[in-house]
């Protein structure tokens, strides 16, 4: 973990789990992001509690996807998010549960339970604690309901899976491209001091134009070329693709995209 700006912290995962983002003030603390497991959401809420003496007040996620939120129930506090992702955790059922589980043993000894939220907004939404504003706005791309949290005060900007450094990024079947690299170079331009990525270290506007470039480069070869295997071949030259860890999720990806087609980008 590390505090990268005054009251902010980022627990962040080294083998590639998603960050928890904290916001401390002395009217409370915001959590962003509760990680997979709801057993480390609760240890970092003993934390905040413990050590920084403050309690938690509100708890919200930059989208829907189960590494993000499925911590949300380990942390007691009202959840706040966008009515887009409200509508995803409206329809995760057990069976969806189960199937997450599946996937992920070490969370066969976890109670998940699906969050609500106490409070939604639509498009934008400002919050406001010991008059730091912290600015809600969903903007899609990874996935429809993806929401940038900016902390205009301190120059972070909390992007969760738009970006992502040092591990490949996850390309989803209702991911829309267009849509996330036009967001990304909107980004760039607002030159915060940091953005905290959904995986892996929190990065400068650097790492923006990396992540441009992978996802225009895996568009590319996916109207040039026709076989998965020969893609994955092609992009694992390139450091870019090369030198990120979860090989696994490029193929993942380019199946992704070849199955998808046009419709995504
Ligand atoms: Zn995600």
């Amino acid at each position: 973990m590390k505090e990268i700006e005054k009251g902010i912290i980022v627990f962040d995962n080294p083998y590639g789990g998603s960050n928890i983002t904290t916001l401390t003030t002395s009217e409370g603390t915001l959590i962003i992001d509760s990680s997979l497991f709801p057993s480390k959401a609760a240890e970092v809420s003993l934390y905040i509690k413990r050590l920084l003496r403050s309690e938690i007040v509100w708890i919200t996620n930059t989208h829907y996807h189960p590494d993000h939120t499925f911590g949300n129930s380990g942390i007691k506090a009202q959840l706040l998010t966008s009515e887009k992702t409200e509508k995803y955790f409206s329809i995760m059922n057990r069976r969806y549960i189960d199937q997450v589980i599946e996937k992920e043993a070490a969370l066969e000894e976890e109670n998940i339970k699906v969050v609500h939220p106490a409070l939604t907004f639509k498009k934008e939404y400002t919050l406001t604690l010991d008059n730091i504003n912290v600015e809600f706005e969903v903007v899609g791309g990874h996935t429809p309901d993806s929401t940038i949290i900016r902390i205009p005060e301190r120059k972070v900007i909390i992007v969760g899976d738009l970006l992502v450094c040092e591990y490949h990024p996850e390309i989803v079947s209702d991911s829309n491209l267009d849509r996330w690299i036009k967001v990304l170079k909107g980004l760039k331009r607002e030159k915060a001091k940091w953005y905290v990525t959904g995986h892996g270290k929190v990065c400068n506007r650097l790492e923006i134009d990396r992540m441009i470039s992978y996802l225009q480069k895996s568009i590319a070869l996916r109207e040039y070329m026709s076989s998965a295997d020969e893609i994955v071949e092609t992009l694992g030259q390139d450091p870019n693709f090369r030198d990120r860890k979860m090989q696994s999720l490029l193929v993942e990806n380019i199946r992704v995209l070849m199955e998808t087609g046009k419709q995504i980008s």
